[in-house]
């Protein structure tokens, strides 16, 4: 599978403080911003450029622009702390919402909203800070690609091999890019050793 792990002494400094329960949620915040630039980064190694040619105050020279819009689209409501660092390196991206919301019982996600801008033709990046049991991200790459976006990939914060398992099984061969593998789920579906509920942490709800 195309499992991509972000390596970076940055990456493992930010995850530790993520994970630490004393962190406050204005620190989650940053950490979170800090830990998806890194894995946007990563995401968008592969983005297509194409040749301009453009003039220095000094001379003529040809460079390389992106050659396609990116879109992303965060998984509601935790998705949504990661979209401003794509905002701050792609100003220009595109930003389309599925609302996936799971049920603490049963952990199955229902869907309750979804609003895509067009998505043909485009690179697009499902976001989602906790692959957990995969359920919601597979839902929502099914969404993605029915509505056009043929060449998706999936960058999350922690996944549990069990989530990972699963969108490898709904979606062989989908880039998927996250920043900790973690060991397991527990009984609640929750990641361990993980971070606890990532939207919890990031809104202090
Ligand atoms: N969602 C979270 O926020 N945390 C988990 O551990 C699993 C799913």
């Amino acid at each position: 599978m195309s499992l991509t792990i972000v390596q970076h002494p940055l990456a493992a400094h930010v995850m530790t403080h993520l994970r630490d329960k004393t962190t406050k949620p204005a620190l989650f915040r940053t950490l979170c911003h800090q830990i998806t630039l890194l894995l946007a980064l990563e995401a968008t190694r592969d983005l297509a450029t194409e040749e301009k040619q453009i003039e220095t105050p000094l001379e003529s020279v040809r460079g390389r622009v992106l050659a396609r819009p990116l879109v992303i689209v965060p998984i509601l409501r935790a998705g949504l702390g990661m979209v401003e660092p794509f905002l701050a390196l792609f100003p220009d991206v595109s930003v389309g919402y599925i609302g996936l919301e799971r049920d603490h019982a049963t952990a199955i996600a229902r869907s309750y909203y979804c609003k895509l801008p067009p998505l043909d033709g485009r690179s697009v990046l499902v976001i989602d800070p906790m692959l957990a049991t995969g359920g919601s991200a597979a839902q929502a790459l099914d969404v993605v690609k029915k509505a056009g976006g043929a060449d998706a990939a999936l960058v999350c914060i922690v996944a549990a091999p069990e989530g990972v398992a699963l969108v490898e099984e709904r979606h062989p061969g989908l880039p998927v890019f996250i920043a900790a593998l973690d060991r397991e789920l527990n009984a609640r579906k929750y990641i361990l050793p993980g971070l606890g509920d990532f939207g919890d942490r990031l809104y202090g709800t």
